[in-house]
């Protein structure tokens, strides 16, 4: 089936970052046929689906480059408190969370995430299977990645339980046009070396599965790996040969410039999560310097417990100011770099720019309308700037991904919304029957 959009701003975010401000897209089937400026042409006259975008933008879809989707159940959960993780989250995952919880959480995180224009997550968490499928049936596109751990986790007591997990993962979604399977190992001081070394081993047995963990977050895991290695947390994974080409790396705030180096060497792509950063007081991953060197970077989320919001027009305005907070100058991380993070880059991180993160030619149609009708848009001296620091995901009103439509002006389309929303509420308040509440406001 053929769809033609027209008369729309169209951001294509190719390699020139060509603009055609009366506009139009030819969908066929799952991919981009044709697009120009101007008028529609007269050979295009007897396309059946014809669109008219009334003058709204039309951008790639939004890539969320890392993400726990599941975790939205714990989303506001003592909130402040500064040993909530171990207070509250890890005790509740482990007592409370099962592949219903998780099917849950991610349901309402993809409702968010395609009302705010995200069409492509990467995500690692526990009960993987569970989001792929809720990617697989809301539309989205979707890298799942299970996680590991070296303790008792919600779905496995040892790795190599795990890495049956990971195996059924696999398994489930080999071939499959929109989820593809991930190995997701928590983190250095969460796995340690000897299971790093084993997902090294797994991934040189499987070229195409991608690896994705948290790396360089924190500086209690620069102690960590002081203490127990004398080493540092990319020293220690690189050791280990987990810093495989293609891998997605989350965080990395504490890297120094020889580190830089070392991401660059092996291939990493490194997932920014500036809000979830902020909140924890952790500090500001040093982007702009990676970037530089030619380190991939895309933009993401990180679980909603940690970042609370899920699109990604919240990460943008604060990973360009706290760029320019660290670059002290208002030139540090300008707008335009901030959306080709959101698109383009979020694309090479995830490697899958050959077949999204920008609207051209034989590309797959995932694209996001955005209403630029909203007070917040006029002027639009520059699309880049006003995405960046007016727009919200609410000024979203149409979702299309692999050339069908899963969110028509504001109705996502393959979601029962009430059903889940009630569904969270329901495991909300097990949650709440299982803590003291008393504690959550102390400290
Ligand atoms: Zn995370």
């Amino acid at each position: 089936m053929q769809t033609l959009i027209y008369n729309a701003h169209v951001l294509t975010m190719d390699d020139k970052r060509t603009e055609h401000l009366n506009g139009w897209i030819l969908i066929d089937g799952q991919r981009i046929k044709n697009l120009g400026a101007g008028p529609v042409p007269d050979a295009l006259n007897d396309i059946g689906v014809r669109i008219d975008a009334s003058g709204d933008l039309l951008m790639p879809g939004m890539i969320n480059t890392h993400c726990h989707m599941a975790m939205t159940v714990f989303r506001g959960l003592g909130e402040d408190v500064d040993d909530r993780l171990f207070r509250y989250i890890l005790p509740l995952e482990r007592e409370a969370v099962t592949p219903a919880v998780v099917r849950t959480g991610s349901e309402l995180a993809a409702l968010e995430m395609i009302m705010g224009g995200v069409t492509t997550v990467a995500d690692m968490y526990w009960f993987e299977q569970e989001v792929g499928r809720v990617i697989d049936q809301c539309g989205m596109r979707g890298v799942v990645g299970q996680s590991l751990a070296n303790f008792t986790t919600p779905d496995h007591d040892s790795i190599e339980e795990g890495l049956n997990l990971v195996d059924a993962l696999l398994d489930e979604f080999a071939g499959h046009d929109r989820v593809s399977a991930s190995i997701a190992p928590h983190a250095p001081y969460s796995t340690g070396p000897k299971v790093m070394e084993q997902v090294a081993r797994f991934a040189d047995d499987h070229q195409d599965v991608r690896i994705q963990m948290h790396l360089a977050e924190m500086k209690s895991e620069v102690e960590w790996c002081a203490e127990h290695f004398d080493s540092r947390p990319i020293a220690l994974a690189d050791a280990t040969g987990i810093l495989k080409p293609g891998a997605i790396m989350a965080h990395c705030l504490e890297v120094t410039t020889d580190e830089m180096d070392v991401l660059k060497k092996r291939g990493i792509g490194i997932a920014h999560n500036a809000r979830s950063n902020a909140k924890a007081g952790r500090g500001i991953a040093p982007i702009e310097a990676m970037r530089k060197r030619g380190i991939p970077c895309g933009l993401a989320t990180d679980g909603p417990m940690s970042g609370n919001t899920l699109d990604i027009f919240s990460q943008m305005a604060p990973a360009s100011m706290f760029a320019k907070l660290l670059g002290q100058s208002r030139a540090s991380m300008p707008a335009r770099d901030i959306i080709d993070m959101a698109t383009r880059e979020g694309a090479r991180v995830l490697g899958l720019s050959d077949q999204i993160g920008t609207l051209e030619v034989g590309k797959k149609a995932d694209i996001v309308r955005v209403a630029l009708t909203s007070p917040r848009f006029k002027p639009l001296y520059d699309v880049y700037a006003s995405l960046v620091f007016a727009a919200l995901p609410t000024d979203v009103t149409d979702v299309m991904v692999d050339g069908n439509w899963i969110l028509r002006d504001g109705d996502v389309l393959h979601m029962d919304r009430a059903k889940i929303m009630h569904n969270v509420d329901q495991v909300a308040e097990t949650f709440l029957r299982k803590i003291d509440l008393g504690n959550l406001k102390a400290n």
